[in-house]
């Protein structure tokens, strides 16, 4: 059975860009007759808020896009989940794969997902040659590290069902990537691929901001034993500067556009966006059903200019 996953952050409100990937993600597992789980990717819990996820839930179902599992429930809040991922960590380590990372370099964000134009580049870290005894040496003058994990020079790719073939030389494309954050939060990176893991998910939907993802998360989930989920990764809607829609940009997002719209006006019209409808009529989710395959998709990143 096909379990796919919708797994937002709660760190604003949700915006029209998130609306079209949730409406794709459920389109996906309902016409598969799959099973649709909620996970709340709260891991940062400067920018995201209990109140964030309980405006979120409320927002989905003002959509019509229901779930099987998950939601509010603390076993799929990623911020109630520490103690799983600090044992994922430690098989992790105990592989030899992890090393702590020094550098200044603030990875504040490390938590959160890096969409496109916000990886650094891969580059060696210098900590990666620290000697045992450096490292012990450094972590008992009590310096704050990040912890990295060791990547191969090695190839590793993907068949995604929207965009096709991709794939990436882990060392020269990306580099060790940070699996911990100095402050202790788990990175974005080994949650999402431990909860995957944990919750039987075998299908990915999500934007395709998170493609260059992938091969990591593949790997990961090669390193731990577990089968790497299919993925499938869907355009973005763009603002119509063509930058990526950000959360900051209140008049597209649900909190304005509920009181400008209906909600079949909104699923119609990403329908319609999206290649699903052929006019921007209103309609249900579920009218969408019947008719939905993802040849029928676009590939092509959206402008918001092209809005009804
Ligand atoms: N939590 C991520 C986000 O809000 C999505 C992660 C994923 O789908 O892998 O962008």
């Amino acid at each position: 059975m096909l379990v796919g996953r919708f797994a937002p952050s709660p760190s604003g409100r949700m915006h029209l860009g998130n609306v079209f990937t949730a409406l794709l993600v459920w389109l996906d597992v309902r016409s598969s007759k799959g099973r649709l789980i909620l996970r709340i990717e709260d891991l940062d819990q400067q920018r995201c808020s209990w109140e964030k996820a309980a405006q979120l839930v409320d927002d989905l179902q003002w959509l019509g896009l229901d779930w099987d599992e998950g939601g509010l429930k603390p076993e799929y809040c990623q911020s109630r989940r520490t103690g799983y991922y600090q044992a994922v960590f430690a098989r992790l380590d105990a592989a030899g794969l992890v090393y702590p990372c020094f550098c200044s370099r603030a990875q504040r964000l490390a938590a959160l997902a890096p969409h496109l134009g916000e990886n650094s580049a891969a580059e060696v870290c210098p900590c990666r040659n620290l000697s045992f005894a450096e490292q012990q040496e450094r972590l008992s003058q009590g310096l704050a590290a990040a912890w990295r994990i060791k990547v191969p020079a090695e190839r590793v790719g993907l068949r995604d069902g929207n965009f096709g073939e991709y794939s990436e030389n882990l060392a020269a494309d990306c580099g060790d990537f940070i699996i911990r954050r100095s402050d202790g939060v788990f990175a974005y990176q080994l949650a999402v691929v431990a909860d995957d893991a944990a919750m039987g998910v075998n299908r990915v939907v999500r934007g395709r901001d998170l493609l260059n993802s992938a091969p990591r998360q593949i790997w990961l989930h090669r390193v731990l034993g577990y089968p790497p989920p299919s993925y499938c990764h869907v355009p973005l809607l763009l603002a119509a500067d063509g930058k990526r829609l950000a959360k900051r940009d209140a008049s597209l997002d649900l909190g304005s556009l509920r009181q400008t719209c209906t909600a079949p006006q909104l699923i119609g019209g990403l329908a319609w966006l999206a290649g699903l409808q052929t006019e921007p009529r209103p309609c249900s989710p579920r009218d969408l059903l019947a008719s939905f395959s993802w040849a029928r998709v676009r590939q092509a990143d959206i402008l918001l200019n092209d809005l009804p």
